[in-house]
């Protein structure tokens, strides 16, 4: 699975570039691999018109609400006029900077499946948790929380792990270290979910990837996919890392 995550970028025009592009090369994506984008909520609309129908769309965030009075907010309702598949939830920036806690991670995950959508839960630890080697501690104890509500099906659900301190930075744990990580993962969601839903979900890396790395996580045994922001935003790096999978 390769989804991009677009972050704060891309107004509709860009959008439509995008989508223009990866048009063009369409024939160069395998249809074993799932693809999505999440672009922002404003441009949810015309990239689920424009784009491939093989690349599906998320969301990069959602309320937990059915609707009220959240000013500046955004339901499930309303991401499911738009077509959107998946929800990105828990990503590090909005932990960090918009004060997303795990109960509340917890909270999206049950709203986002009981309509419809794939919850992509983020977890992943920042510096400081890892030099203490506190990482499967933190990573453990984010996936355990957002589960607690969650559907029993493995094909509801995709988690990524994503180190903070890799996000963006152009560093990367190795490749073993991620598939130590998400193994352990893996295992915290048999114990919540069971283990079925332990060897059906998705679980992917993310954090630096781009069309160089992409292969040497991907073929680790747990890794799934990757989750990718900087490098998902060029559609001919979108098309070469889809290539290197
Ligand atoms: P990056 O971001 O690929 O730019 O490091 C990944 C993410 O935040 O999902």
């Amino acid at each position: 699975m390769l989804v991009g995550n677009w972050k704060m970028f891309k107004t509709i025009h860009e959008t439509r570039h995008f989508a223009e592009v990866l048009g063009r090369n369409v024939g160069k994506l395998s249809a074993d691999i799932d693809f999505a984008v999440c672009p922002p909520y404003t441009a949810l609309q015309v990239a689920k018109v424009v784009l491939p129908a093989q690349i599906l769309t998320g969301a990069q965030n959602m309320h937990q609400a059915e609707d009220g009075a959240y000013t500046g907010e955004i339901s499930a309702s309303m991401l499911k006029e738009l077509g959107v598949t998946y929800v990105v939830l828990g990503h590090s920036e909005r932990r960090q900077m918009f004060a997303e806690t795990d109960g509340g991670v917890r909270d999206k995950v049950e709203a986002a499946q009981t309509a419809g959508f794939v919850p992509i839960v983020c977890v992943g630890e920042n510096d400081s948790e890892r030099e203490a080697g506190q990482t499967m501690a933190v990573v453990g104890r984010q996936t355990r929380i957002a589960l607690e509500k969650a559907a029993k099906d493995g094909d509801k659900l995709v988690v990524a792990y994503e180190p903070v301190w890799a996000i963006g930075t152009g560093k990367t744990p190795s490749p073993a270290d991620a598939q130590a990580v998400i193994q352990g993962i893996r295992k915290v969601v048999a114990e919540v979910l069971g283990e079925d839903a332990a060897s059906q979900v998705r679980i992917l890396y993310g954090g630096s990837v781009k069309p160089g790395n992409i292969a040497q996580f991907v073929s680790q045994p747990d890794i799934d996919g990757a989750l990718v922001g900087g490098a998902s935003l060029d559609p001919e790096s979108f098309v070469a890392m889809a290539q290197s999978m």
